[in-house]
């Protein structure tokens, strides 16, 4: 009997969420391991957004809300992206979801139809080309490499249109090379897109916070606002108030996307956990001093980790403009055979060894479609990120080709 449906051929468990369920197990058998795996960040969440989630659960906000997301996180979300990205919605074009994952899922599921195809730069962040497999649909990918800062250009983006694509999906700042796309370079996209009017945009902006200056946020719905009709702007406080476990995300766009999403999501969740919601709202529209604080912690950290990757001989980064990864090209360890003889055929071979040996976790580049490289999360404290990087330089001490 075939238990599985044959639409999982295509569909892999997420890679990251693997490596990190490696590392707890690894660590839970007591081993001193240092994780780069996941993006999660490790600050503490403010206190007004804890004591308003407990109030919201002790007071008893135990019913399920509306389908769209209660209209109190709604209305935070309409002034959270008119205040701090001079975008003017209405609430009925803004959804409410399980993540910001949840919102991508619900708007591919709500769009796609079998043979759409989805321009999708890579390095990309893992689930895009999962979910849209699930949707029925094909993944464009188109590589960008490093010479390009891992950004596509106008040029790319016009060769890869063809009469079936539905959707562009821009990430910036990028998981997982922390590319940040300026306004003139969202400016020349648009222009490609403006000729194309059937095609949707994605735009992925769950890193927004975390840039480091020279660079600069730009939004492409504040870009170009005559295409505001089809872009969706994805948001979520995972990464900005480090709200992951909360799992809340929004979307805001046109109203007949909004209420094909919400078509979806009354067929799964019904509605999305309204304490969690309550708590995002307190996030969002109470102080933001303490993510001022946060970024410039984490933009300490990026200097670190620059430096501390350039003394890695077989490691090439180009230093991140934004978000909390760094993206080293790994390719020198190719072919290359390790003091006890173990040869690097590709970059999981490098991950597992690091793993192995080091005790550091760190994902393929591959798995977010470019590799030889390492996604390396600098979400952890300074000393643990030095440590890290020692005990890399001495497991790769006497690698040879
Ligand atoms: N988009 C990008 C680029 C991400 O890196 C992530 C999480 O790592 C998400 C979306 C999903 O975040 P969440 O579902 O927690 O909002």
């Amino acid at each position: 009997m075939d238990l599985l449906a044959k639409r999982l051929g295509s569909i892999n468990f997420s890679q990251t969420l693997a490596i990190g369920q490696r590392a707890a197990r690894m660590r839970a058998a007591g081993h001193d391991i240092i994780s780069l795996g996941l993006g999660e960040p490790d600050f503490k969440i403010a206190e007004n957004i804890r004591s308003a989630t407990a109030k919201a659960a002790l007071e008893g906000h135990e019913r399920s809300g509306p389908v769209e997301g209660i209209s109190e996180l709604k209305s935070a979300v309409v002034r959270k992206l008119n205040r701090e990205n001079g975008l003017s919605y209405e609430p009925e074009q803004i959804v409410i979801g399980a993540g910001s994952k949840q919102i991508i899922f619900n708007a591919m599921m709500a769009t796609l139809d079998p043979g759409d195809e989805v321009i999708i730069p890579a390095p990309y962040w893992v689930s895009y080309p999962d979910i849209v497999r699930m949707a029925g649909a094909n993944p464009v990918t188109v590589p960008c490499t490093s010479q390009l800062g891992h950004k596509i250009t106008a040029d790319m983006l016009n060769s890869a249109i063809t009469a079936k694509t539905k959707w562009f999906i821009l990430n910036s700042p990028s998981n997982p090379t922390g590319a940040v796309y300026r306004a003139d370079e969202l400016h020349a996209l648009a222009e490609v897109l403006r000729a194309r009017p059937g095609i949707l945009i994605l735009s992925d902006e769950i890193y927004e916070k975390f840039v480091y200056p020279p660079a600069k946020f730009a939004s492409i719905a504040g870009v170009a606002p005559d295409l505001r009709d089809r872009i969706l702007t994805v948001n979520g406080p995972s990464k900005t108030y480090s709200m992951i476990g909360w799992r809340i995300g929004y979307g805001a766009g046109p109203v007949e996307l909004i209420r094909g999403m919400m078509r979806i999501q009354s067929q799964v969740t019904s509605s999305t956990c309204t304490i969690a919601q309550i708590g995002t709202a307190a996030a969002l529209l109470g102080p933001q001093e303490s993510v001022a604080a946060t970024i410039a912690d984490y933009h300490e950290r990026r200097n670190l980790v620059v430096e501390l990757a350039s003394r890695i001989r077989f490691f090439h980064a180009i230093p991140p403009d934004g978000a909390f990864y760094l993206f080293p090209d790994c390719s020198a360890l190719i072919g290359a055979s390790t003091r006890d003889g173990k040869v690097f055929k590709t970059d999981v071979d490098v991950v597992d060894y690091l793993i192995d040996v080091a005790g550091v976790v760190t994902v393929p580049g591959s798995a977010f479609g470019m590799g030889p490289a390492l996604r390396m999360a600098y979400t952890c404290p300074r000393d643990r990120l030095e440590v890290a990087f020692d005990r890399i330089a001495t497991a790769l001490d006497g690698v040879r080709h």
